[in-house]
Parts: structure tokens; C-alpha cells; sequence
């Protein structure tokens, strides 16, 4: 397995205007480095923010999608810290990597975890691992917030976005003193370090190291293609979406195609909280990632030979927003095509409203938990 991908360097301050500055670490994401920095000089984030920009609900919104040149110039002043390792700790430069063009930083992000904020109240968005905290010290990194992260690839755990003492979304900003680091839940002041996680599935790592490796500069292939980047990540969104199709519409007409990938049909399930992805905690995810990275290693030749042999729908097979590469677009059009001169049966599973119900119930939970 190659270095894992660094995202930045980290940085101790330099001749710093405030008094407690402490260094930004390897990879940290800036929210982390901030509430860090407010609880360092015996202030809550909240305070510091207020103090920093009047006027502006910072914590109310993605603190690690909104932050601005000027202000991050004004933090580089004011920290010791170089503007360029502030900018490449927020999540900006890697959203528009991703979706190949400049983000909007109002609407929800591909690829970046869901805070779910209202107020400063949050529904998650963050994870972490343990035995990283009990090691390098309590702080997030901006894998943290990165939706195909779901595991530790040191310590090979599967992360956790929640207080497993009392269920509560990790909120770092709402610390208080005398707290004088990330270690604590905010709610009930658990040892964060001290959980306990689930061993990691390998292909979700197979597939983190994959992805991350495209930011390193490694070309992205699908079987003999080679794609941009944002191609990729778009192949990888449209397979996501047929495994959720598949968990959603289970039947004996297309088993015969995901087993062929060798994904475990039955296997494949609706997740608790019926979300989109980046709102799912890691276990879901790394389910859903470990499946996408069975096929999208048969790669595109692999998967039209089967759609073509075997009675797929094409609802099954239906593009996500954004500009899908050649090599998708042949398939979809091909399984298209085939549609309009033979007739494809699928049944949809009879407890539909029984699955809704209980979804709507997971997601009131998750809103409860704020
Ligand atoms: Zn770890
Ligand atoms: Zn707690």
C-alpha cells in the first residue's frame, strides 16, 4: 500500500498576535484547528468567532466550506500560521476538484459529509477514529468530513460519527472551558478515545486509498478508460446509485447481474436513514463502498456485456445529475435502447410503506439528536 495521501502538512505557528496559538496538525481540518485555538486561550468557539467577525453566524453554517480569502489572511495574521496551509485545511479546493468547476458553498456538496446544522446544532457530519485520538491527540482531520472515508487505514477501524456514549453528533465547536481540548463529547463528556469500533471492511479501504490516490496526481482509470478525476467520482456516484436501486427494488430479474459482480444481492439493503450518501453514517457507507468497489473493478466492458445478456431495467441504470464520461453513456444508452423493443419486468418489494415508515422514524431520531 502506497504513503497515504496528505492533504496538508500542519504547521507550528510563527511569531503569532495571539497569545495561545497551538500548531495546526498534519491533515487537520480548519474547524478542528479553530475550536482548538478558542479552547487554548480559555474561550468558548462561539466567543472567539463573535470577537473575530461581528455580525457573522459562523458556526450556524460549514465552517470548513465558508471561509473566505480575506478572512483566512486575517487568521493567518493573527495565528502565525501560513495563509496557503489555512486554505488547503478547508474543504473548498477538494469540492471543486471534485465536481470540476468552482463549488457553491449554499447547496449540499458531493463527496462532503452533511452537517445537517440548524443553529449551531448539528445532525452529524464528522468522524473519527479512536485509536487515532488515544495516539495523536484529540483533533479532526479533513478526512473527517469526506464521504468515501469510512475507515481508519492505520489502524484498519471503521470511524465513528457519534458519541457512543450517548448517541450525540461529535459538535467539537460546542466545547466550553474549562474543556481545553476535542477529547469530550460536548453533551455528556465522554472519552472520545475510549470507544469501541468495528474492524474495517477492505474493499472500503481498497476504494479510500484509490480515491485519495487521485488527488496525489494518480491517473483515474475504469477498466481501459482513462478519465478526469471528476469522471471518476462520477462513475463511482452512478454504480452508487444502482446498488441503492437494487436494495430498494429486489428481484429475481436482476440478481443474476450483481451476482455476476460478485456482490452479496441478498446482502444489499436499504439504509436506516434512506438519506443520500454523504448523510449516512460510516457503517452504511462502507457497506455501499465496499460493493462499488466490486464493480467498478469489473470495469465498464464487464458491466455492459451483463446489462446486455441479463433483464435489467433501465430505471436501475439511471444517470445522476452532472456530465456522465463516454464510456457511462454508451451503457446507459445501449440498456436504453434495449428497452424500447423488449419488455422488462421487475416487482418492487410489498413493504415499501413499512421501509418509509421507519425511515421517517431514523431520520426524526437523527434530527432529535441535535
Ligand atoms: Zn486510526
Ligand atoms: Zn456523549
Amino acid at each position: 500500500m502506497d504513503a497515504p495521501h496528505q492533504w496538508q502538512a500542519g504547521a507550528n505557528p510563527l511569531a503569532p498576535i495571539w497569545p495561545l496559538v497551538p500548531p495546526l496538525k498534519p491533515d487537520e481540518v480548519f474547524s478542528s484547528w479553530l475550536v482548538r485555538c478558542a479552547l487554548a486561550m480559555g474561550c468558548d468557539p462561539l466567543t472567539l468567532t463573535n470577537s473575530l467577525w461581528p455580525g457573522v453566524r459562523f458556526w450556524c453554517r460549514d465552517p470548513d466550506r465558508n471561509l473566505n480569502p480575506h478572512q483566512v489572511k486575517e487568521l493567518s495574521v493573527l495565528a502565525g500560521i501560513p495563509a496557503d496551509l489555512f486554505a488547503a485545511s478547508v474543504l473548498s479546493r477538494i469540492q471543486s476538484l471534485l465536481v470540476g468547476r468552482r463549488e457553491d458553498p449554499n447547496h449540499a456538496a458531493q463527496w462532503v459529509l452533511c452537517l445537517g446544522a440548524r443553529n449551531r446544532r448539528r445532525a452529524g457530519g464528522l468522524q473519527y477514529c479512536p485509536a487515532c485520538f488515544a495516539e495523536e491527540g484529540a483533533y479532526y482531520k479533513v478526512q473527517s468530513r469526506l464521504a468515501w472515508h469510512c475507515s481508519c487505514p492505520r489502524h484498519r477501524l471503521t470511524l465513528l460519527s457519534s458519541c457512543q456514549s450517548c448517541n450525540a453528533p461529535l459538535c467539537p465547536h460546542l466545547l466550553m472551558p474549562p474543556e481545553i481540548d476535542l477529547r469530550c463529547c460536548h453533551r455528556c463528556h465522554f472519552e472520545l478515545a475510549s470507544a469501541l469500533a468495528r474492524p474495517a471492511l477492505l474493499p472500503t479501504l481498497d476504494f479510500q486509498e484509490t480515491a485519495d490516490g487521485l488527488f496525489s496526481g494518480r491517473q483515474a482509470v475504469y477498466g481501459s478508460y482513462l478519465l478526469e478525476l471528476e469522471e471518476w467520482f462520477y462513475v463511482c456516484r452512478w454504480l452508487l446509485g444502482i446498488l441503492r436501486w437494487a436494495a430498494r427494488f429486489h428481484s429475481a430479474c436482476t440478481r443474476p447481474f450483481f451476482t455476476s459482480f460478485g456482490v452479496d444481492y441478498m446482502g444489499l439493503t436499504v439504509p436506516a436513514l434512506g438519506l443520500p450518501f454523504q448523510y449516512l453514517p460510516p457503517a452504511d457507507r462502507a457497506r455501499l463502498l465496499g460493493d462499488t468497489w466490486a464493480m467498478l473493478q469489473a470495469g465498464p466492458d464487464k458491466l455492459s456485456a451483463a446489462a446486455q445478456r441479463l433483464p435489467v431495467p433501465p430505471s436501475m441504470m439511471r444517470l445522476p445529475a452532472g456530465d456522465p464520461p463516454a464510456c457511462v453513456q454508451s451503457i446507459f444508452a445501449d440498456v436504453h435502447g434495449r428497452h424500447n423493443t423488449e419488455a422488462v419486468h421487475h416487482r418492487a418489494h410489498a413493504d415499501h410503506t413499512t421501509r418509509n415508515v421507519l425511515m421517517q422514524w431514523q431520520r426524526l431520531l437523527r434530527k432529535l439528536q441535535r
